[in-house]
């Protein structure tokens, strides 16, 4: 009996990858030992913090860093960072910030749902540039130039969206950014494959990085990071950290936080509702160097044999497409493409069966209005690429021709 079902909840199979709502990545062995060893001892948060800043640094490039509550929390403390520096007045009054100075440009093709954790930190949104692709009006994406034309005595900094086809290219605004003071703070929550995804966005000398633990990386899936600047992760952490301690004893490990740069202690922060737990902390770490070192690279070939033996089962009526990435570091995907018109079902009503079959079967509902259900294997077993297998089949299969009375 699973641990879900002692609680009446049932079990599910995610062939979607790492998605938040299905709890994210399956964590290692390694990942899963280092979270329990660490949760019988106890120790300084601040200290652990330091030390996952030097990590972070070694893995990344960056000048520090912060483990922080998945990468959408990483973006409400970079913009708290930005907004505050190391000004504990501005730091105890956010979200309010009381000259306006507030808003952050951000292209109006990488704007969604996340950028609500800008504006919880008291960012607003200024957005630049059009869509014309999807509009179908025109062939641009966005420009460095409308960025800088839409400066004003408001503006704090500047939101990007990081994603292999992102426009402007990062490594461009950061530079016309530099050139007018202006911090750029960037979500890289999906992006760390290929390995030298992050460390690449960093060497642009984007201020801040945001990315996710517990997608790719398979550390707890509610743990992210946030890297660059030392003041700002300095201020990120002022701002998240427990701050109760006396200014006589309070001794945090510089130069990851510079006591001698604070004309006291902060009270708790914006983000102190965003903590992170030693335990969490510790298993990331191991999940960091697991990730970086290569280690996950030797699961593709299973990943591809799993894949290959579910595109084998779907039935004839039903087209399947491996894509393979060349890099040989991201993951494999299998799409299926339905036959809507011969089956009489569309994709949707295929992906809800399979959702409400038993076991229930999640898969990547990203291009289901084109007809199509993704197979990803980040968390699969070679047993449950089998019953997906066999349940494709039962779903796909032609019904059969009325028999003749
Ligand atoms: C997943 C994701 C996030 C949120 O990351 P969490 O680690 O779940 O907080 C933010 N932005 C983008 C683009 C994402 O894909």
């Amino acid at each position: 009996m699973s641990i879900y079902d002692r609680f009446g909840v049932t079990p599910l199979i995610n062939a979607t990858g790492s998605v938040t709502r299905l709890g994210g990545a399956p964590m290692p062995p390694e990942v899963l030992a280092a979270f329990h060893e660490a949760a019988g001892e106890a120790c300084s948060l601040e200290q652990l913090q330091a030390a996952a800043s030097r990590e972070i640094s070694r893995h990344t490039g960056a000048d520090a860093g912060l483990v922080t509550a998945g990468c959408a929390a990483g973006l409400t403390l970079g913009t708290a960072a930005i907004l505050a520096e190391l000004d504990l007045g501005k730091m105890e009054r956010l979200p309010r910030v009381a000259d306006g100075r507030c808003e952050f440009l951000i292209a109006r093709e990488q704007r969604s749902g996340y950028d609500h954790a800008v504006r919880a930190a008291g960012g607003t949104l200024v957005e630049v540039g059009f869509n014309e692709i999807v509009s179908n009006a025109g062939v641009r994406r966005t420009e460095v130039w409308e960025y800088l034309a839409a400066l004003t005595d408001k503006t704090a900094g500047i939101v990007y969206v990081a994603a292999p086809d992102s426009r402007p290219r990062l490594a461009d605004l950061v530079q016309a950014a530099q050139a007018r003071a202006l911090p750029v703070l960037v979500d890289a929550a999906g992006e760390v494959l290929p390995r030298r995804s992050i460390p690449e966005l960093v060497a642009t000398g984007a201020d801040l990085i945001a990315f996710s633990g517990g997608k790719a990386i398979r550390g707890p899936q509610s743990t992210g990071v946030l890297c660059g600047r030392a003041m700002l992760i300095m201020s990120a952490g002022l701002q998240m950290l427990d701050m109760d301690d006396h200014p006589e004893l309070w001794n945090p490990p510089a130069p990851w936080i510079e006591k001698s740069l604070l004309p006291g202690i902060p009270r708790h922060g914006i983000g102190r509702g965003f903590k992170v737990s030693k335990e969490e902390i510790a298993a990331l770490l191991v999940a960091l160097d697991l990730f970086y070192s290569g280690a996950y690279d030797a699961w593709r070939p299973r990943y591809l044999s799993w894949l290959e033996d579910i595109a084998a089962a779907v039935p004839a009526l039903s087209q399947t497409r491996l894509l393979n990435p060349t890099d040989g570091e991201r993951f494999p995907t299998l799409e299926v493409r339905v036959d809507e018109t011969h089956l009489n079902r569309s994709a949707y009503d295929v992906c809800r069966s399979l959702r409400h079959g038993s076991p229930p079967i999640y898969v990547g509902h990203g291009q289901l209005s084109e007809g199509v259900l993704v197979i990803h294997p980040l968390c699969l077993t070679e047993e449950r690429a089998g019953i997906i297998a066999r349940r494709l089949v039962e779903e796909l299969s032609p019904a059969p021709a009325e028999s003749p009375r």
